[in-house]
């Protein structure tokens, strides 16, 4: 057998861009994760600040869920849902309690969970709303981010992510995000959702004006409209709160949950609503052989008691008021503006200065890992389990970075 680990970084890059083709990654190799330090393969270590896109709000490997991943992968790892198995309902009784909803339905990945959720509003558009057949609307917003699935790329505002996967899926048209106006003008007696991030977050984590979500809410349930909210990346405290539809008292209709559902341990997604709208999907209207999977259920389990245990969304909250504090306090030209809640913050570059990628690439050899978005953003989302000391260091080397 092959010694997979007897590689430098600089060979697994090479080989990585020999056998695939669809990441332009940051060349740094991981091979461990603890906490919020990640370690290369050469032993370099680093502050973790993208957190897999949020994924890993508890920390890299947190030790309860990886006893209860390796617990249950001993017992019963998957059944399909041919069969029941002991450990779903449990999990999905717990995401109802999280959330406040009454019904689950357990999928894999994010825009899968999305897709549930559009495949959820059409059919209650039909046979509740009484859409005519093939007529119902969706509608989104410019510069969402839902995933990269066929259906969901179609309403993509990002040329690449569309542009040659034609032909795209019909029926849903975007308006300005932030814009509660431009929402209601476009509803039709046909719309049936309007789907939305509380935050873009690949859009460059975009923060709407305050109320928006408020006003979004009360124009969706005047009209008849489902509020599809994706919570998929700052759900589960990234925001300082447990859902950031909750700085407006709204988890929307039907609410997408994915990324750190699992702590970064697997892949796993669902959507909530209450009966009235879940009760439209009938036995065989859709599914996952992985969904609902034993071993994903006792990780979700686990991850969603890490949250609970470690007042994680109160932590968030507080220690993005203090980060944001001294992020306030460096005087860069370079910085056209800081935004973000709790601990998603977006530190936005003059076009001027640049790009924000090189700024990235400096944090790197400094021992910071982040990711840029929308090319001028860099992106600060660490794990909630971020201690000040550490956020501390970080803010001094954002300070010199930005010098
Ligand atoms: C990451 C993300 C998705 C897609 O999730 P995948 O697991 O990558 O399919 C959807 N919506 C939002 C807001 C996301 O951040």
């Amino acid at each position: 057998m092959e010694n997979y680990s007897a590689k430098s970084s600089n060979e697994i890059i090479e080989l990585t861009n020999k056998v695939t083709t669809n990441y332009n990654s940051m060349p740094v190799v991981m091979s461990r994760g603890e906490g919020v330090w990640v370690y290369d393969v050469e032993g370099n270590k680093y502050l973790d600040c993208l957190a897999a896109y949020s994924a890993v709000n508890q920390g890299h490997c947190h030790p309860k869920v990886v006893a209860a991943l390796k617990n249950q992968a001993e017992k019963l790892t998957l059944s399909s849902r041919a069969f029941h198995n002991d450990v779903m309902a449990f999990f999905l009784q717990k995401l109802c309690k999280y959330t406040g909803f009454t019904k689950a339905l357990p999928m894999n990945s994010g825009a899968e969970g999305v897709e549930t959720a559009l495949k959820i509003a059409r059919k209650w558009g039909y046979t509740v709303k009484k859409v005519p057949l093939d007529k119902a609307e969706i509608i989104v917003c410019d510069g969402n981010f839902h995933g990269r699935t066929t259906t969901v790329v179609s309403f993509s505002s990002e040329e690449q992510y569309k542009k040659l996967f034609g032909p795209l899926t019909p029926g849903f048209k975007s308006v300005p995000y932030g814009d509660a106006n431009a929402l209601k003008a476009a509803i039709t007696p046909n719309t049936v959702g309007f789907l939305l991030e509380p935050i873009q977050g690949e859009g460059g984590v975009n923060v709407p004006p305050e109320g928006y979500l408020a006003n979004v809410a009360r124009i969706c349930k005047d009209t008849g409209v489902l509020m599809l909210l994706d919570e998929i990346q700052t759900g589960f405290g990234r925001t300082g709160k447990k859902f950031c539809g909750d700085y407006d008292n709204t988890r929307g209709d039907i609410l997408i949950m994915g990324k750190a559902l699992s702590a970064g341990m697997y892949p796993i997604s669902a959507v909530c609503c209450n009966a009235s709208i879940m009760d439209v999907i009938k036995a065989g209207d859709h599914g996952s052989t992985y969904g609902g999977n034993p071993l994903a259920s006792a990780v979700g389990i686990a991850a969603l008691e890490v949250l609970e245990e470690e007042n994680l969304p109160e932590r968030s909250f507080e220690l993005g008021k203090y980060f944001r504090g001294l992020l306030a306090e460096i005087k860069s030209d370079k910085i056209k503006e800081v935004r973000g809640k709790g601990l998603m913050i977006g530190i936005e570059i003059k076009k001027e200065f640049g790009k924000a990628r090189p700024l990235c690439e400096e944090l790197k050899r400094r021992g910071i890992l982040c990711k840029e978005t929308h090319e001028q953003v860099i992106r600060i989302t660490p794990p909630l389990i971020i201690e000040e000391k550490e956020l501390k260091w970080v803010a001094e080397q954002l300070k010199e970075v930005l010098a």
